[in-house]
């Protein structure tokens, strides 16, 4: 079993790192706001001082994170390089630019650790479920260290390659769900003018090209699927103001590599809007409002 060091004990931080103690692990844990390591500390997190206090001993760190910015001062300013035993593996679980996972890769390893970025997929309730996608990024041995930690807290591990192909392969995923959120939408706007039933297009879709996970597992209008969050008042789920993040960071990619993602950026220009509209902590599936001008 090892000693884990568990940094940024949030809504995703808190049940992976509880999953890591039900395992058997040790987890110390930091969080800058005491409440949250409180409620941390109530499902077997050990409370440490600081972020560096909670790595002193760590074989294993994680983070998790609001942003690259985030990482990189625990890594650098708060000490836990410093703090933690040579050759200890960096797990940063964040969802964070490409840019800033691969600096954070390399003061890791110039400080003689080995790293990996793997953020998750799969929300709240896979982190409390243990059932998370990780996407890793990093060198075949940090992996190899990293993945039983990894399989502790998910379901579907996947190796992406090198430093930073964990974002990477985060981002991507997230712009096609974010696109095909307002594909589906548009449809079901364009289905109300025509006259057509939310459960006939939803039969007929669900069953032709038009399938897609937005639809089958998620769909934005309430009926066809008891479980999407359409039927909650669009309670999250997945906040409109996490969608706008990771479509800004997909943009932010783009940008520096010279891909061309025009939809990207049409759906990151509306998820803004749907936050602007006040909706930034209803589900990103709210959006149909904003695309039919109303609520119903
Ligand atoms: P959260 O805001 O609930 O938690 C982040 C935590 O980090 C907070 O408790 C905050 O106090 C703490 N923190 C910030 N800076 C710190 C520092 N310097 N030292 C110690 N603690 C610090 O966010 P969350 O929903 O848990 O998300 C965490 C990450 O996971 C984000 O990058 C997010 O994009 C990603 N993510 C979230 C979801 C989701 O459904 N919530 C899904 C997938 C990925």
């Amino acid at each position: 079993m090892a000693n884990i060091a568990f940094i940024g004990l949030g809504n995703m931080g808190t049940p992976m790192a509880a999953n890591l103690v039900k395992k058997g692990h040790t987890v110390a844990g930091f969080d800058l706001t005491p409440a949250n390591l409180e409620f941390a500390v109530k499902r077997g997190v050990k409370a440490a001082k600081s972020a560096a206090d909670a790595a002193k001993t760590a074989d294993v760190i994680i983070t998790m994170l609001p942003s690259g910015k985030d990482t990189i001062a625990v890594y650098t300013k708060a000490g836990v390089l410093d703090a933690a035993p040579k050759g200890a593996i960096f797990i940063d679980c964040s969802t964070i630019d490409v840019t800033s996972a691969r600096q954070a890769h390399e003061l890791a390893s110039n400080a003689g650790m080995l790293a990996i970025d793997s953020p998750v997929s799969g929300g709240i309730g896979g982190a409390e479920a243990a059932t998370l996608t990780m996407m890793a990024g990093g060198s075949k041995d940090a992996f190899a260290k990293a993945k039983p930690f990894l399989e502790a807290v998910g379901k579907k591990v996947v190796h992406c390659g090198d430093a930073g192909a964990g974002q990477a392969a985060k981002i991507c995923n997230n712009m096609i769900l974010g696109i095909s959120m307002i594909a589906v939408s548009e449809a079901f706007t364009l289905a109300e003018k025509l006259g057509l039933s939310h459960q006939a297009l939803y039969d007929v879709a669900s069953t032709s090209s038009g399938q897609c996970w937005a639809l089958t597992s998620y769909c934005p209008v309430p009926g066809p699927v008891p479980t999407s969050p359409a039927n909650n008042n669009y309670k999250p789920g997945f906040a409109s103001a996490l969608m706008l993040k990771d479509m800004k960071l997909s943009q932010e990619a783009a940008a520096q590599s010279g891909a061309t993602t025009p939809m990207g950026a049409a759906a990151t220009q509306l998820y803004a809007l749907h936050n602007s509209w006040g909706e930034s902590a209803s589900d990103f599936s709210g959006i149909i409002n904003l695309i039919r001008g109303k609520t119903q």
